[in-house]
């Protein structure tokens, strides 16, 4: 029998491989891992080495720096929020994912695999949706690397984001309708795991947040890593020194973990994630896995999750489908353990009110998923501290939900 793969089980099943340390790679402490099916272990042990390989040549490297300025639009800029500052007493600097192409942090992202995804001779894509913000920039990325693609999308989203299914068609792509369970996002990853298990010779899967079984969760994080590196570099410069805090909503948790990445060393600096407190942690509809949830399993990653007691996926509840998950990627698992990072949430009405206000004080739609980082704020001005320099990242803007913020 073949030794068992240390990356498919928990570090206390494997004798502890990691001995409690985060360098095992694929292990984050104790969150992580590799837990699928068998056919899908040679799959994801090639998209590992491929990455690997790609991460160290810097033709790669190139390639995809000059997407990331002339195709998505980067360096994003850091915008100083004046009148939002004046309102809440503090010093706070936007940085505006809002304003890449396709109008979300998902593109970094997206661009990195469809590249990675021709690199390995790869000849289609599949990946999952939610909103449709994934779907919509794997469908842009494949387009113009003149790869096909297919996005699975539950029909209960396709319903609710008809606007993101059109402009998927319209970029090429084949949404595919999901009809089991509860026919939202959860289902769609389910089906696009499947997918991938039987054709990945031939496909290559791009996954939209920074989960997932290894190498999943690091490769994302290192595709929208670029949004800290930036926001690093221009708040040195605009102001002169490190923010007191980093705010970021976290749904699957790819542009909290992008921003905080490059702040992890500056100690002195806070970071504080927002999940979706939905109608509040104790009404039970609400997608809050810090507070509500507990390890466990689902879709290939080892990691807080809303689940009740025998084990099964709770239904989540957010006004925002981007934070509507019942699992949040395994590094940030880690980063509460051991106290590096904190996580708060924001109910809907609350995330609604601080639309709302950065629209009429900064003339910023922003995505209701990027209005939780920003109710944050407004909530606990006191206690981050009058005058404190505080950076939030404006992870999407809100034309899409427009129709929900004029309700
Ligand atoms: C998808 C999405 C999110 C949530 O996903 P993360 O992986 O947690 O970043 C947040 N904001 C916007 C605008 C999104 O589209």
């Amino acid at each position: 029998m073949d030794k068992p793969d240390p990356l498919c089980y928990p570090s206390w099943a494997m004798g502890n491989p990691s001995r409690g340390k985060s360098r095992t790679p694929g292990w984050f402490g104790p969150y992580g891992g590799r837990f699928v099916p068998e056919t899908l272990i040679e799959p994801l042990r090639e998209l590992e080495a491929a990455y690997a390989a790609a991460r160290r040549d810097a033709g790669f490297r190139a390639a995809l720096d000059e997407e990331l300025r002339t195709y998505v639009g980067r360096p994003t800029p850091l915008t100083f929020a004046g009148r939002l500052s004046d309102a809440t007493g503090l010093r706070v600097w936007l940085k505006r994912e809002d304003l890449t192409h396709t109008g979300a942090h998902k593109i970094n992202n997206t661009v990195g695999q469809v590249l990675l995804a021709r690199r390995m001779g790869k000849k289609r894509v599949i990946a999952e949706t939610g909103a449709g913000q994934h779907g919509v920039a794997t469908a842009a990325a494949a387009a113009r690397f003149g790869l096909p693609c297919a996005v699975y999308m539950g029909v209960e989203d396709m319903a609710r984001q008809a606007p993101n299914v059109g402009r998927m068609k319209f970029l090429g792509a084949e949404v595919v309708p999901v009809t089991s369970g509860s026919r939202t996002l959860k289902d769609a990853t389910s089906e696009a795991l499947r997918a991938w298990s039987a054709s990945s010779r031939d496909t290559f899967y791009v996954l939209g947040s920074a989960l997932g079984p290894h190498p999943y969760p690091s490769m994302v994080r290192d595709f929208q890593s670029v949004i800290g590196r930036e926001a690093r570099a221009q708040i040195l410069k605009a102001a002169g020194r490190l923010p007191r805090e980093v705010v970021a909503c976290v749904g699957g948790g790819s542009n909290s973990i992008g921003i905080f990445t490059a702040f992890l060393k500056d100690r002195a600096v806070r970071l504080t994630g927002v999940e979706a407190g939905g109608e509040g942690v104790r009404s039970g509809k609400h997608a809050a896995r810090f507070s509500g949830g507990k390890p466990g399993v689902l879709h290939g990653t080892l990691t807080y999750l809303l689940q009740d007691d025998d084990g099964q996926v709770l239904p989540t509840h957010s006004i925002s489908a981007g934070l509507d998950y019942p699992a949040v990627g395994p590094e940030h698992a880690e980063l509460r353990r051991t106290g590096r990072a904190r996580y708060v949430s924001a109910t809907d009405d609350e995330a609604l009110r601080a639309a709302r206000e950065i629209g009429r004080l900064e003339g910023i739609l922003p995505a209701l998923e990027s209005a939780h980082a920003v109710a944050y704020i407004l909530r606990e001005k006191r206690r981050i501290g009058r005058g404190a320099l505080v950076i939030v990242n404006l992870s999407g803007r809100g034309d899409k939900d427009l129709a929900t913020l004029l309700r």
